[in-house]
């Protein structure tokens, strides 16, 4: 079963910034996140910051827009940041081992609509979209399978 939505209102990148940690705060290795929105929604902006969060000694997070995936070690283990705008072929989703990922690490991936069927039914979407009245303002909806999800989102649904 799929929990109803919930949308949250960032107002700045800080703000933003600070529920991708509020969220790096929940997970666990085999959890799949999956940033969808446009260029400029702040995916990346999202991603960089739940990792570093869970960093030991915080490091760069560059956009993986060419190399597609960067793995990071982190207090939860590996982290695998993936974006897939230039994906290719399915093939690749297997030869940059992101199958394996999906089941071991924690994987957060930008462009998932190139994953087509290979998408993980567990996995969390999150959808970034700016605000039409405010430059710096974003909403980013969540949704999931309550199984796994359904506590994390009543908890961020309560605030
Ligand atoms: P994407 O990966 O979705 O293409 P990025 O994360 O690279 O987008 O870029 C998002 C940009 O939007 C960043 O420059 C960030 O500072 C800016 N921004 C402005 N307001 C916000 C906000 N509320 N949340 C996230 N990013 C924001
Ligand atoms: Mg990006």
């Amino acid at each position: 079963m799929t929990r109803p939505p919930v949308t949250i209102r960032t107002g700045s990148p800080e703000e933003t910034a600070a529920l991708a940690c509020r969220l790096g705060d929940r997970l666990r290795p085999g959890d799949v996140l999956l940033l969808e929105g446009d260029i400029g929604a702040g995916k990346t902006h999202f991603a960089r910051h739940l990792i570093r969060s869970l960093m030991d000694r915080p490091e760069d997070v560059p956009s993986p827009t060419y190399t597609l995936v960067q793995v990071y070690d982190t207090r939860l283990g590996e982290i695998w940041h993936a974006d897939l705008y230039r994906l290719t072929s399915l093939d690749e989703i297997e030869e940059l081992g992101l199958a394996e990922a999906f089941a071991s690490a924690i994987t957060l991936v930008e462009w998932p609509d190139r994953l087509g069927p290979t998408a993980p039914a567990g996995a969390l979407r999150l959808v970034f979209e700016t605000d039409a009245e405010d430059e710096n303002a974003r909403l980013i909806r969540f949704c999931g399978p309550a199984e796994r999800w359904g506590e994390v989102l009543e908890a961020f649904a309560d605030d």
